[in-house]
């Protein structure tokens, strides 16, 4: 039963696992009946207190920088610093673009997990800048939460895919995409090409979500999320963001994207998009979706098994 160690209890079903458990002890080991829907790919089942704990820090790098991780804005270099101090210690190559924009600097953070195949590049990315208005912690302290601890889980796991992870931070996004705008279009082509996917992370952490919203972008892409939520028991729709995030700037240069979103909220851009303003759960189910993605696109063998929880 190894797949049940690894799922949830809600990848078999709640009337499967009633019926599991109302039966006497020994009848567990007779014949099970196959799940509904089982994801086909073993990655980590990475605790939503994980990134609860980095939204948290953002929220904290707000409060100590006048409320806001804005670009331009000594809280947005802190919240750049926290992300790279996280990843170089978890073994990724970091890299801190700079670029200038309205007259301030602003940085994007880029880490590859330096394994496998880099001419194949399976690439997860969230923006790190708030509005000035607040912290921004749905959006987008979420997404970059989510996708730090997808990070850290592939670190953990000393993971070897087949395929390299890239993993991104964009600056400016509130402005107008500025920082992955800069990232792609700083590429030479023969760099662009071995960017195989690009998958966005944006305002994923809204309470009471009940529906997950996949980018109808690519299909194939998609389907990656839409099989890890059904494992769940979790609805999805398609939904069409078209140039609202950063998914477009690699969308723009040939790169096939998806992504995921649980969709804004009363605090939208507001003062009171602050911690309080997430829910665990939610956030759990949105950096698992980003870590099957992540262990299914790359191609995580079974060898980087079993996954050694957080110290
Ligand atoms: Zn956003």
């Amino acid at each position: 039963m190894k797949r049940r160690s690894l799922f949830s209890s809600a990848a078999l079903g709640v009337g499967l696992v009633t019926a599991l458990l109302s039966l006497p002890g020994g009848a567990l080991a007779q014949s099970t009946p196959r799940p509904a829907a089982v994801a086909a790919v073993q990655s980590p089942d990475i605790p939503a207190a994980n990134s609860m704990a980095h939204a948290q820090q953002f929220q904290s790098i707000a409060a100590a920088n006048s409320g806001n991780r804005a670009h331009g804005k000594p809280g947005y270099r802190a919240s750049a610093d926290y992300v790279k101090s996280k990843l170089d210690a978890a073994g990724f190559q970091t890299t801190l673009q700079s670029f200038t924009h309205n007259g301030a600097t602003g940085w994007n953070v880029i880490a590859d997990w330096p394994q496998g195949d880099p001419n194949q590049i399976v690439f997860l990315g969230s923006h790190l800048d708030s509005v000035p208005a607040g912290p921004g912690i749905n959006d987008n302290a979420s997404g970059s939460s989510s996708v730090l601890e997808t990070a850290l889980a592939v670190s953990r796991a000393d993971a070897k895919p087949t395929k390299r992870l890239r993993f991104g931070w964009w600056g400016a996004e509130e402005l107008g995409l500025i920082g992955s705008k800069y990232y792609v279009a700083n590429l030479p082509a023969a760099e662009r090409s071995k960017i195989k996917s690009y998958l966005n992370f944006d305002m994923v952490g809204a309470k009471n979500t009940k529906t997950w919203g996949v980018y109808t972008d690519s299909t194939t892409l998609g389907a990656t999320f839409t099989e890890f939520f059904r494992s769940k028991n979790i609805a999805t729709k398609g939904i069409n963001i078209s140039g609202r995030s950063d998914h477009a700037s690699f969308k723009n240069a040939g790169i096939e994207v998806s992504g995921i979103t649980s969709g804004d909220d009363p605090c939208y851009h507001s003062k009171c998009d602050d911690i309080n303003n997430i829910e665990s759960s939610v956030m759990g189910h949105s950096t698992n979706a980003a870590a099957y993605a992540a262990w299914k696109l790359a191609g995580i063998p079974g060898q980087a098994l079993p996954f050694r929880p957080a110290a």
